[in-house]
């Protein structure tokens, strides 16, 4: 009987973390859950322990602990509270596997710990490789640590490249659905709400990834997402927008053939293929039908009404912190957003303005350096939000 692996799941609260426990549920025999953490829900996280009996369950929050405590209290779980204790569910020894799904740049942290002690890394916190994907994937090369996408439209890259060398790559094509606010004109975008913009037409993710797609800023941080996992130049990284959903992305070789991998909108099926990597297991997810599908459409994506894109792309051009200052003030844009502070243009504005105040660091060598470029940057963010 082959061992089973031992995962840590980071964000098991979340849509991506309740979707991993869907897939390891499904397949007993290869999956045993050592860790769960999350960020603050603890009466789902109380659940999970009591369901997958793993030995140790993490919150964030700490004020949550005392509850935590007393909903797990006749259960065989070791309890942990703050950012640390996060961390240390990444590098533990019992884990050789970590599901990075939390959201936003708290996922740093963990994803350092758990590159720096050489797990296996099923990464959907793409915020991490924006943030820092140079220490990233320099942790990773030096930790011996495997880091396997979890984002569908990477998992579909990276699926496209097996068996190919990556030195025969000429162009990655990242699809994007374009959100619910494709077809609106800019003076038509000045007016949505929130409601609106977290009404996904294919997807049903977190809210913040929500947003990120409806301003196209999920598509500007995968372009950086996939530069640092596929050690690709953003001159060779193309987005398409894809309104079905369907083709998750492509790799253009140098003799002219494109790849695609294809699929229903279903993150379990990127996520049991990080999981099981370098194996396809079987499943009964629901299958693609290209009859039902209809018509497949493709368009560029209009980078002067969705700004952010253009943003993301100038960032990563630019380098060094910028894609760090560029997180930064979009997360602070994005609760201001959600919290009716701002309005959904404004949203570029003052993640432009951030990348023009903020200092410029060419080359960020020690996570400290990140860490004070995310904090001034949301300095200056939260200052505009409010001005
Ligand atoms: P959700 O908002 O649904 O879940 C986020 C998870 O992170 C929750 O478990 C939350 O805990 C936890 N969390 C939040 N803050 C902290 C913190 N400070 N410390 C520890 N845990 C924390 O997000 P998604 O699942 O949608 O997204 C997770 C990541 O995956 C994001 O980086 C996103 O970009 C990426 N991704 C998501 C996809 C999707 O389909 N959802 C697709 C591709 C990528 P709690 O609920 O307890 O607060």
């Amino acid at each position: 009987m082959p061992q089973k692996k031992k995962i840590s799941i980071l964000g098991s609260t979340g849509s991506i973390g309740t979707q991993t426990i869907e897939v390891v549920e499904s397949h007993p025999d290869l999956f045993e859950v050592v860790a769960l953490c999350a960020g603050r829900n603890v009466e789902l996280l109380a659940e999970q322990c009591r369901r997958l009996k793993p030995r140790y369950a993490a919150i964030a929050d700490e004020e949550s602990y005392p509850l935590l405590k007393n909903l797990c209290k006749d259960l065989p779980v070791k309890l942990c509270a703050g950012q640390h204790a996060i961390g240390d569910m990444a590098d533990t020894e019992d884990c050789d596997t970590v599901v990075a799904a939390m959201v936003g740049y708290a996922g740093l942290y963990p994803t350092l710990r758990a590159a720096k002690a050489g797990k296996t890394i099923a990464l959907a916190n793409k915020e991490s490789l924006v943030v820092a994907g140079e220490l990233v994937t320099s942790l990773c090369k030096n930790g011996n640590s495997r880091l396997l996408p979890v984002d569908s439209e990477h998992s579909a890259i990276f699926q496209c490249l097996q068996g190919n060398s990556r030195s025969e790559i000429e162009k990655l094509i990242l699809t994007a659905s374009g959100g619910p606010f494709r077809k609106h004109s800019r003076e038509m975008l000045q007016k949505v709400t929130k409601e609106e913009a977290l009404r996904h037409p294919n997807w049903k993710m977190g809210a913040k990834i929500t947003i990120d797609s409806a301003t196209m800023m999920n598509k500007g941080f995968e372009v950086i997402e996939a530069r640092w996992l596929f050690d690709t130049g953003c001159d060779k990284i193309d987005v398409l927008v894809h309104p079905q959903s369907i083709v998750h992305s492509m790799v253009q070789f140098r003799d002219g053939a494109v790849l695609a991998q294809m699929g229903t909108p279903d993150m379990k099926l990127p996520i049991q293929y990080a999981l099981c990597y370098p194996e396809r297991k079987a499943n009964s997810f629901k299958r693609l039908d290209l009859a039902e599908a209809g018509k497949l459409e493709f368009e560029k994506p209009d980078m002067e009404k969705f700004r952010n894109l253009a943003l993301a792309y100038a960032a990563i051009d630019k380098g060094g912190n910028a894609p760090c200052v560029l997180n930064a003030a979009n997360e602070v844009a994005v609760a201001a957003f959600l919290q009716d502070k701002i309005s959904f243009l404004q949203i570029s504005d003052i993640i432009e303005k951030t990348l023009q105040r903020s200092s410029f660091i060419a080359k960020p060598a020690h996570y400290s350096d990140y860490v004070d470029s995310d904090n001034e940057a949301r300095r200056i963010a939260e200052e505009l939000t409010t001005h």
